[in-house]
């Protein structure tokens, strides 16, 4: 195949360096020294897991029902993926497949399945942790990680269609979720500069659709829900959020009546490191000769 598109311009060495295209903006195959660097950065983030944290790891799909009640048409409704597929008895799928090898649409056949792409790891946690009754007086914590997508095709070295994300979620009092988010500032900080890597920690907004996201995103600011620890990745002046540090007051506790033992809704907040974007923070960092990091950097992720 050698009509697949190469990667052209700067930032580019490093995406030649690091991973090959597939035709499709946001989406690579991820070499073995790329990947190697991924590892190595998820037994770091392990070695820091919570005490007492229960680990799951989920499918990069999840239930489209879930999705739905937990709001994210409102929220994201351009960014989410829905698994299509083609149903009916075996002369009807056999006709759609017959348009496409005819060269007309076959597409418009698909019907959407009770599944979406998983757009965060922490999603499925919430209605787990309601199933099994009054989140208990020290609360709960998680350490989640899923295969994420979300439909934002770029050609930034930084923006990926799909992308992993770990997560540690907490569930509990508001004051709990306060001095776990804080915790992890911090902890989150060291780690950064275990790592070598330049950051800044900023308050931040999620890009909520349309007209009225932008209020929602302006309180979300207000409130200091959401912050972010930005690396330089592209430039200086535009630092990537590699990290991110929310705490979602009760919307889950709601959701899923999922409540604390006086009744009340839960509390919850996530940690969330995106995988794919410390990784290539390390190499935009260090360089392509993961051989010629520094020591410390080498020592602290074990290559
Ligand atoms: P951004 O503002 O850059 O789009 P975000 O606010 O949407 O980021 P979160 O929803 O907080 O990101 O997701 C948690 C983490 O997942 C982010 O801090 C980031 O590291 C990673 N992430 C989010 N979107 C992408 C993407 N398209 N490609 C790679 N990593 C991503
Ligand atoms: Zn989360
Ligand atoms: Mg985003």
């Amino acid at each position: 195949m050698n009509d697949m598109p190469r990667f052209q311009g700067k930032a580019d060495t490093l995406k030649e360096g690091l991973f090959l295209p597939s035709g499709v903006d946001g989406i690579y195959a991820r070499t073995g020294l790329y990947e190697g660097v991924v590892e190595s950065l998820a037994a770091l983030i392990s070695s820091e897991r919570p005490a007492g944290a229960e680990v799951l790891r989920f499918p990069p799909v999840m239930s489209r029902a879930q999705i739905e009640r937990h709001g994210y048409l409102k929220s994201f409704p351009n960014l989410l993926g829905c698994v299509s597929c083609l149903t009916g008895d075996e002369r009807h799928i056999r006709g759609v497949v017959q348009r496409f090898e005819e060269g007309a649409d076959w597409t418009s056949e698909l019907g959407a399945a009770d599944l979406v792409l998983a757009p965060a790891a922490c999603y499925p946690v919430y209605p787990l942790a309601a199933a099994r009754g009054a989140v208990p007086a020290e609360g709960l914590t998680f350490d989640v990680a899923a295969d994420c997508f979300r439909r934002e095709p770029s050609t930034d070295i930084d923006r990926f269609q799909s992308f992993r994300m770990r997560e540690y979620v907490r569930i509990g009092s508001p004051e709990q979720i306060h001095a776990f988010r804080e915790a992890w500032i911090g902890r989150a900080k060291s780690l950064a500069d275990r790592l070598g890597l330049g950051y800044r920690i900023d308050l931040a907004s999620d890009p909520f659709f349309g007209r009225g996201g932008a209020i929602v995103a302006a309180s979300q600011i207000e409130q200091a829900l959401k912050f972010e620890l930005l690396i330089p990745v592209r430039s200086e002046a535009e630092p990537t959020a590699c990290m991110s540090f929310n705490y979602h007051q009760d919307h889950f506790g709601l959701t899923w009546d999922l409540r604390t033992g006086d009744g009340g809704p839960a509390h919850t907040g996530c940690v969330a490191f995106g995988m794919d974007r410390l990784a290539v923070a390390m190499f935009a960092t260090h360089g392509l000769d993961t051989d010629a990091w520094p020591a410390g950097v080498r020592k602290a992720l074990k290559l």
